[in-house]
């Protein structure tokens, strides 16, 4: 990994547009907004850019009937802890209860195609980084925070 000023908002523009086509094939329409001025994070942006692919590319694949893809930047804490967040929200069926525990864990997949290997690869990232991820399941779909310190 490489350590860089990395401006989050950029890698949300670069983003987008491969977001909002994969969700042209859903029927998603995908949305981000930020709160006011996002702050620069000490990350690596390509793998920055990896993690949010990777979590817009499960809600996307999540709601195979359609739906919205919610991306919002904002700045939570105080003093030493500040941090950057990202919420992916997502209006698909939610989280597989039977595997909600075991998300991160390698190989864990209910994809016929999938390799489980998705969001272990994003929690090893955003750990390195000082940062976490988590994701919260509800009857109307799932959330996937991610968050870094500035
Ligand atoms: P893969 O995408 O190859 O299955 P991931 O590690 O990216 O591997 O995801 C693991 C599993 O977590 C998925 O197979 C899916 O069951 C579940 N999951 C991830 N994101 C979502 C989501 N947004 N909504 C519902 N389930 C999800
Ligand atoms: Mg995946």
């Amino acid at each position: 990994t490489m350590n860089e000023w990395v401006n989050v908002e950029s890698v949300m523009r670069e983003i987008m547009p491969i977001i909002a086509s994969e969700g042209l094939l859903y029927g998603v329409t995908v949305s981000w907004t930020s709160e006011g001025q996002l702050p620069f994070v000490t990350a690596d942006h390509e793998m920055l850019k990896q993690v949010y692919l990777n979590i817009c590319k499960n809600g996307i694949e999540a709601m195979t009937q359609g739906g919205e893809l919610t991306i919002k930047g904002y700045t939570a804490g105080e003093g030493k802890e500040r941090s950057l967040v990202i919420d992916f929200t997502d209006t698909g069926p939610g989280i597989l209860e039977s595997i909600i525990d075991r998300i991160f864990d390698p190989f864990v997949t209910t994809k016929a195609n999938g390799t489980g290997l998705g969001l272990s690869v994003c929690q090893r990232i955003m750990h390195d980084f000082g940062g976490s991820i988590r994701a919260v399941s509800t009857e109307i779909g799932s959330c996937f925070t991610v968050d870094l310190p500035y």
